[in-house]
Formats: structure tokens, sequence, C-alpha cells
């Protein structure tokens, strides 16, 4: 047996990385796990080289888990190590400029790289073991078994030992304060989490118990079976879908594979994008379409990034666009560098390039979809739109692009690109400043009288909701010239699409004068303005209506913007249609009280179709009406 001091130019290494790797102790399964395929794969490349002539057998490896010894073992048949190997790769950590790296990192978000970035993925084991003893046998003829081990001080022993198969065993003896990774159910977790797809079989099993089998049966002997009672099953899939040539995947294969990524998913994506490039540098997967729900945030974080199918993080906030973050999938990249901060990760030219690649293959994809099979697109429509409205409110290149499939659907379910649409109301909708005048409405049930007004005149009504639905319009204004948004119940149509032509009042000034007070006597001064106004006899005699300008205030305000707005009081128009036979009749209407009675009534009316006559004021109204029948 021999002793020695494992190599480390700053003082003792472990203290470092029990403390800052504190979050993230899990990782080192995924490191183990990944040198013992590492260990597996380079022999078989020996093998296929022929500089291995040996047999290779069974090259899978092993995850053991053995409670009562409370072990874990990794164990490969891979490649192995000599004694001289041990000296070189585990002994003489290269861990040049460590001190400065862990000055600069300490206490930051990141911090868990650093085992990475020092190829320290072996020593991750003792964030949670008191020892560790490598058993290893070389794949040289002829080689000595050999046994590594140190108890997390920089001191360690080796010795020879008998060891029959080729390959090594890495023997984890885990420690009190980590005694949670001697459950079968968090191994089998952190397991499905990083080596769900590693490209070499893994097989987890606590240690195999036999046992008299329970069905009683029989052996030649005439002696019962012995049954084992834990079978080690195989944890991962080596080929997972997106390492495969998209000819070579049907639909049904995408969708399974979806499955694979989220069996906890009740719903199928819309559709997916599979991911293929090799220049200027390597990346490959699927990305899917969900069907997206009002509530965006509960969908994020569902992209997982992977280095050569190994699991590495799935929050890809600072590798693709912020809007790309609402796609499934997965993402699988070796040009991605792991090891380094977040700060620094978004501004590395390859990643740059990795997320302009991604936004462009997606709005490629959609186009193609709306160009391919448009009544197909439309009827997508619904489950995209959030998404392409977010994406071109917060990426130009992408909005550049999308404008051309980015639909509008009106209240009659047609849809229209901006484009189309512009040409559609161009005739009717244009205003005496030559600007085209959009009409739109959030909510064609509460705002149908609005709706019935316009399409009466020949003009169309926009279907826009959403939560997005403000930024979205204002973006479209800016990016469109001429062009208005205006919801049907903003203002009176006349004033909403103002054309040469003047509809000629009935009533004189006068009249028009004595209107205005009693209007402004049954309703609150602060809140309605008054105004009348010579509409068409065939529009409402009263029309309440919140101005435009008004309402994008408030919605700004309600969306948590501009806190100089917060006190921007609520304020209505009430415009009295000095045409209607109604309002005539209100002023040639003898005595005050049953003047005041109309007017009352009118207004009241005109507040219900808004939906805004609520309580004392609604059950007045009824009582009113009641009588009046
Ligand atoms: P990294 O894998 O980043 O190089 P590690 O500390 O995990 O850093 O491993 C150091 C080296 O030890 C590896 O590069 C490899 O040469 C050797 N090694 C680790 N595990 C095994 C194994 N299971 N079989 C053979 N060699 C191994």
């Amino acid at each position: 047996m021999k002793t020695g001091q494992i190599n480390v130019q700053t003082e003792n290494i472990f203290p470092i990385i029990k403390k800052f790797l504190y979050s993230d102790h899990e990782i080192f399964l995924r490191e183990l796990v990944s040198n013992a395929v590492d260990a597996s794969q380079k022999l078989k490349f020996l093998a296929s080289n022929g500089e291995f002539k040996g047999e290779l057998g069974d090259l899978k490896v092993e995850v053991i888990l053995d409670k009562e010894e409370k072990t874990l073992t990794i164990r490969d048949r891979g490649i192995g190590m000599t004694a001289e190997e041990i000296d070189k790769y585990i002994n003489q950590i290269a861990f040049s400029g460590a001190e400065e790296f862990v000055q600069q990192y300490k206490g930051k978000e990141g911090a868990e790289q650093i085992i990475g970035h020092f190829g320290l993925g072996f020593y991750s084991s003792f964030m949670v073991s008191d020892r560790v003893q490598i058993r290893t046998l070389s794949r040289h003829e002829g080689a000595q078994a050999v046994q590594w081990e140190s108890n997390g001080s920089p001191e360690y022993t080796i010795t020879e030992i008998e060891k029959e198969d080729r390959g090594t065993d890495i023997v984890m003896y885990i420690s009190e304060d980590s005694a949670e990774f001697l459950e079968k159910a968090r191994i089998q977790g952190i397991l499905d989490k990083y080596c769900k797809f590693l490209p070499h079989p893994v097989i987890f099993g606590t240690k195999t118990d036999y046992v008299d089998d329970p069905n009683g049966e029989k052996d030649e002997d005439g002696k019962v079976k012995r049954v084992a009672v834990d079978v080690p099953n195989q944890v991962n899939n080596v080929s997972p879908a997106w390492t495969k040539a998209p000819v070579d995947l049907s639909e049904d294969d995408y969708n399974s594979f979806y499955r694979e990524l989220y069996p906890m998913s009740m719903e199928s994506p819309l559709f997916h994008i599979h991911l293929n490039v090799d220049y200027p540098f390597n990346l490959t997967g699927i990305l899917y379409f969900p069907r997206i729900k009002e509530n965006v945030e509960v969908q994020r974080n569902k992209i997982n990034l992977y280095s050569n199918q190994v699991f590495i993080t799935d929050s890809v906030e600072e590798i693709v666009p912020e809007f790309l973050t609402l796609l499934h999938g997965v993402i699988d990249s070796p040009d991605i560098p792991l090891n380094v901060s977040r700060s620094y990760l978004q501004s590395d030219g390859n990643v740059k390039k990795i997320s302009s690649h991604i936004t462009k293959k997606v709005a490629d994809k959609l186009g193609e979809m709306f160009r391919n099979d448009r009544k197909d697109f439309e009827e997508k429509w619904g489950d995209l739109s959030l998404f392409v409205q977010y994406g071109m409110l917060s990426d130009d290149k992408f909005a550049e692009k999308a404008k051309k499939f980015a639909l509008l659907t009106n209240t009659e379910g047609e849809f229209f690109t901006m484009e189309e649409y512009k040409e559609k109301i161009a005739t009717l909708q244009t205003n005496k400043d030559e600007k085209l005048v959009i009409l739109y409405t959030n909510a064609p049930e509460e705002q149908y009288g609005f709706v019935q007004n316009a399409k009466g005149r020949g003009y169309d009504v926009l279907h826009i909701d959403g939560p997005l639905a403000p930024h979205w319009i204002g973006r479209m204004e800016q990016t469109n010239e001429n062009v208005t948004f205006a919801r049907v119940d903003s203002d009176t149509l006349d004033k909403l699409i103002q054309k040469d032509e003047e509809i000629p009042s009935k009533l004189t000034k006068e009249d028009e004068e004595a209107l205005k007070p009693l209007f402004e006597e049954v309703l609150d001064k602060q809140k309605y303005t008054v105004n009348v106004e010579s509409m068409d006899s065939g529009d409402a005699p009263i029309i309440i209506t919140q101005p435009e300008f008004i309402r994008r205030m408030k919605e700004q305000q309600a969306m948590g913007g501009g806190g100089f707005y917060g006190a921007f009081p609520e304020t209505y128009n009430v415009v009295v249609n000095a045409n209607h036979e109604k309002i005539s009749e209100v002023l040639n209407t003898k005595t005050k009280k049953s003047k005041d009675r109309k007017v009352k009534q009118l207004t009241d009316i005109a507040l219900l179709s808004q939906g805004m006559l609520k309580g004392e004021e609604l059950n007045a109204f009824i009582q009113r009406s009641i009588e009046l029948v």
C-alpha cells in the first residue's frame, strides 16, 4: 500500500467543494455516471479502432444502492485505470487559478459550475460521502487492479486488489447528513432528471436480494426457486428522438417523445420544430409548441438543455430569447459553455448565434405552416396568437417575419393578415385625415350594441383580447403608418371615423344649450362629461363612451406601468343625440318633473347597455320601469 497527498495548489479543495456546491449536491451522480459512460464509450471506440482487442462484453453502466452497507456504487466495464493513470488523472488536480476563481464566484449564482470547470467531476462525490473508493482494472492486458481511497482530506491510499472484471467501481460511503442519497426514490429521481437520455445504457437497482419464489415454483432439484426481488431497470433511452433524423420520425414518434419528456402533461403539443445545425455551431433539439394558456408563467422552464445527451439545466433564459421560453422541448449543444456565469453566457458569441438561429427557425416554421395550409393555421391561431404577439413585441427580427403570418380575427370569425385587413377596410374606414381607423372589441358580448351599430354602417370590427392586447395594439400603431386602433365603445361612430360630411342638427343652438344641464343634473360631474351631438336619428338617444386614451392609461396602470397615472380618474363621455326623436320629446315635455324622469330613464338605459348601472341605481331603475308598465 502506498499513501500520498492529492496534489492541489489551494490548501484544501474539499471545504470548497462542500461549501460552494451546497445547493446542488445531487449533481455528483450526473458527474460520476457521465464518467462511467465516457469510460465505456472510450473502450468501444478503441475496439472499433483496433486498439483494444479483448472482449467487450456487456458495457452497461450500473448504479447500485446498498442501503445496509450505506454505499452507492457506480460500476462500469469501460477502460479502467492503472495506478499510474489514477495518479495522473485523479491525484494531480489541474487547479490553476482556482483561488482566484473561487473568490470571484463566492456565493454567486453559478458557483455549482466550479466543479465542471476544473474537471473536478469525480471529486463531487465527496459532497455526499465520508469516504470514496475507486476500484479499477485497466483494459491493458496483464494489468494489476488497484484501489484508491480517500476520506476527503487530501490524503489518499492506493492498494493492489483482486478484481476480475475490467472497468471501474466508484464506491461512495454516503455520509450521515446525506442519507437522502440512500433512498431509492431519490436516486431514481436524480437519474431521471440528469441521465434519462444518456447515450449509453445505465441501469439502476438496489442491491439485488434473492428470496424464495412466492409462487412456490421449483427448480430441477425440487427446491423452491430463488427469485430476485428488485430487478435493476434501465433508466435511460439511449437514442432519444432529437438525435435521430427528421425523416426517420413520424408524427407519432414526436408525440410520444413529448410524453417521454413530460409524463405529467395531459395535452399534446400543437406542432414541433426539429433543430439540426452543425455549422457554425453544433445544435440539435426538438421544440414543441404547447397550447398556450392565458397564464403564461406556469408554462415556462420547460425547455431542457443538454450537452451531448447529459442534462444540464431547465432554465434556458440566457440561451433563448424570453418569448421562446414558452416553448417546450430539448436543446442539445456541446457548444454552449456550461461552466461560466449566467451573465457571461449572455455575452457569449455562440450563445447569441444559437439564440438568433432558434428564433429564425421558429419564425420560418410558422411562416411555412401559414403558406402550406392556411386553413389549418387559422384553426391553430387561437393557441398561437399569444406566443406570436409576445414574440413580435420582444424581438424585432421575429416581428419582421411574423407580420406576414400574424393574424387578425374579426367578429365574424374571419382571419386576415394586417396587409389584407388594411385593404379590406380602406374604402369605408379611412377618415378625413387619410388615417385608417381599425375598430375593435375586446368583449363582443358586452359591447354588442356598439358592434352592431358599427356593422350597420358597413364597418368591420376586430376581436382583440388577451393579456398582451394593449401592448400589441400599440406596436401595430407604431409599425403601420397612418393606422389607428379604436375600441368600438370609445366614442360615437361619427367621431371614431370622422368623415367630411356633417350631419345637420334638428335642434337649434338654444335647444342644445337647454339640454345639457338637464343631463348634468342627474349625473356625477366628476365622472361624466355631457355633450350634445348631431348623430344619425337611428343611433341610440344617449351613448356613453370612454375615450380610447383614457382607457389605455387605465390599462397600463392596471398592468403596473406608469405610476404617474396612478390617480388617473375614471371618466366617461355622455353623448346626447340631438337628432333622436326621444330627445326632442324631452325638450317638449311640459313639467320639470316628467322632464327629469325621462332624462333619468334615458341615461339609465345608456348606462345599463354599458353594464355600468349597478346597485341602488339599478334597483331604482327597475322600480321605475315596473311603474311605467
Ligand atoms: P473530467 O471527467 O472532467 O475529466 P473527473 O474528475 O470527473 O474530471 O475525472 C478525471 C479523469 O479521471 C477523467 O478525465 C478520466 O480520465 C478519469 N476517470 C474518471 N472516472 C473514470 C472511470 N469511471 N473510468 C475511467 N477513467 C475515469
